[in-house]
């Protein structure tokens, strides 16, 4: 099969790669229909890693997809041959203590696709997941909002672990993928003033046409707090992985509030101001992806209660991968989401 893989920083090349072999039991063999490029695999195409987890080449990415059901293993009643599923791409061992817990996406042996040391993505034809991984669409569902459950599933995750109820006043910082479906799902649940900022005038406008009541950059963020929620906000969801809008962030959140730290920083280091974090009692909630949240977030965009769609703002092939990544690594022509299409 045909696959796109890292061969080294920066650079992406269509390579061969052996058809996935015999299905074990509770085993599917899907056929890719379209990928969505994420910012971590963004981190891996530029600088080869995330943290310690490190590429060696070559190295297929990515881990936000939609697929057919082409064959199932032993085992499996659910999903069928024919049938279309939006994938949870958290391979989890189903044994181990954090397993046990309820706590699949920390499994002691997780297997992320695309994640280096862990498992190969699914820029390729085929892959081969357990069937629990799978989840069928409702007929007629877009496969482009197929795709976007996933970075969906992180917000309605993020938005949980924040405590974000009904009426309450919340920013999110950074209007990229995830930040985009974050101001989703919190006006899907009924929350109060949303802020939302970016660097970009194009991602600035995609926020405010969807659902922001303000959408600025940061410089003008403690003003609007000040105007549309002069307590302070409830919650700051950050997803921009910058040392600067945690900075923000910890400023603008009334005593008690939470920051829910989501964005991937480039450094290995983020610094807090401990002292108005302290005195402000803020909570701070680390985001690692999510769990169990892949289901709800195919009800929210198959009931109509979010709308996702607008984020698929470019389509490539699977052999113009390298002008994909080059596109969303250069925040070039507007992209919000990349879609890479089989
Ligand atoms: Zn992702
Ligand atoms: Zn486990």
């Amino acid at each position: 099969m045909k696959a796109a893989a890292l061969v080294g920083p920066g650079r992406i090349e269509l390579i061969e790669r052996p058809n996935p072999g015999p299905l074990g039991n509770g085993q599917v063999l899907l056929e890719v229909k379209m990928v969505g490029i994420c910012g971590s695999d963004i981190h891996y195409f530029e600088t080869g890693r995330i943290g310690d987890a490190k590429v060696s080449y070559p190295f297929v990415l990515g881990h936000e997809f939609a697929a057919v059901v082409k064959e199932v293993g032993p085992g499996v009643d659910r999903p069928r041959p024919g049938d279309t599923v939006a994938v949870d791409p958290a391979i989890s061992c189903r044994e181990c203590d954090q397993c046990n817990a309820g706590r699949f996406h920390t499994c002691r042996r997780l297997r992320f696709l695309g994640c280096p040391g862990q498992a190969e993505g699914c820029l390729c034809q085929y892959v081969v997941m357990p069937s629990h991984c799978c989840f069928v669409v409702p007929d007629g569902l877009d496969i482009r909002d197929a795709v976007l459950t996933e970075p969906l599933s992180i917000a309605v995750y993020a938005i949980d672990r924040a405590g974000l109820k009904p009426g309450m006043d919340v920013a999110t910082l950074g209007a990229g993928p995830i930040g985009l479906c974050c101001l989703q799902v919190a006006r899907a649940i009924g929350a109060g003033r949303c802020l939302v900022t970016d660097l970009l005038d194009c991602r600035i406008e995609a926020a405010g046409a969807h659902g922001a009541d303000w959408a600025g950059r940061p410089e003008g963020l403690s003003q609007a707090v000040s105007r549309l929620a002069p307590a302070g906000l409830d919650v700051v969801l950050e997803a921009a992985g910058q040392q600067a809008a945690i900075d923000q962030a910890i400023g603008i959140l009334r005593p008690g509030g939470v920051l829910a730290v989501i964005g991937i920083p480039r450094t290995d280091r983020i610094y807090i101001n401990i002292h108005t974090a302290r005195r402000n009692e803020v909570d701070i909630v680390n985001i690692r992806r999510q769990n169990n949240c892949t289901q709800r977030a195919i009800d929210l965009i198959g009931d109509g209660k979010v709308e996702v769609g607008f984020m698929a703002t470019h389509t490539f092939t699977l052999s113009q991968c390298q002008q994909a990544f080059e596109l969303v690594a250069g925040y070039k022509d507007g992209v919000i989401k990349a879609m890479v299409r089989l």
